[in-house]
């Protein structure tokens, strides 16, 4: 749960109006550890308010046009979603389960990217940096039996 961001006010920032579909998608998103696929996303509100699925999909579009949230492809046609760096979050990279293809948000300081000199010296624009490391979590190396590493 995340007290700083006041999503109503990200919303108009970004020029759309706060309506309550936009604004259960963008906190349930906020408010979560890791991202989320419209799946998870959409059972999740649907338990308690009625809206369907093609809602959902569609304000997930609005809001990753919008910058307000990051798309990151999770192996096959699915992908999921999380906050984009905004000035409460600061940009982290992403671990992504080859197993059970859940996606982990790790720490900012856990690897350091340093952009400054990409940026002085690249021609373009980047609007975007996407850090993501693979391999097998934790809950996964224990069901298949691979002794936890000890840290
Ligand atoms: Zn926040
Ligand atoms: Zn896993
Ligand atoms: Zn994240």
């Amino acid at each position: 749960m995340c007290h700083k961001c006041d999503y109503a006010a990200m919303l108009k920032k970004s020029g759309l109006e706060p309506t309550e579909n936009r604004l259960r998608v963008l906190e349930m998103i906020g408010n979560n550890i890791a991202p989320l696929s419209a799946e998870d996303i959409f059972n999740t509100i649907a338990r308690n308010h009625s809206l369907n699925r093609v809602t959902v999909y569609r304000v997930l579009k609005l809001l990753v046009t919008h910058t307000l949230i990051d798309r990151f492809s999770s192996g096959g046609r699915s992908s999921l979603y999380g906050l984009a760096p905004n000035e409460n979050h600061p940009p982290h990279p992403h671990f992504y389960c080859r197993i059970c293809s859940k996606m982990d948000c790790l720490n900012p300081e856990s690897l350091l990217v340093d952009t400054l000199n990409l940026e002085k010296t690249f021609p373009g624009q980047i609007d975007k940096v996407e850090v993501r490391i693979e391999g097998v979590c934790n809950n996964c190396m224990k069901e298949i039996n691979i002794p936890s590493k000890r840290i």
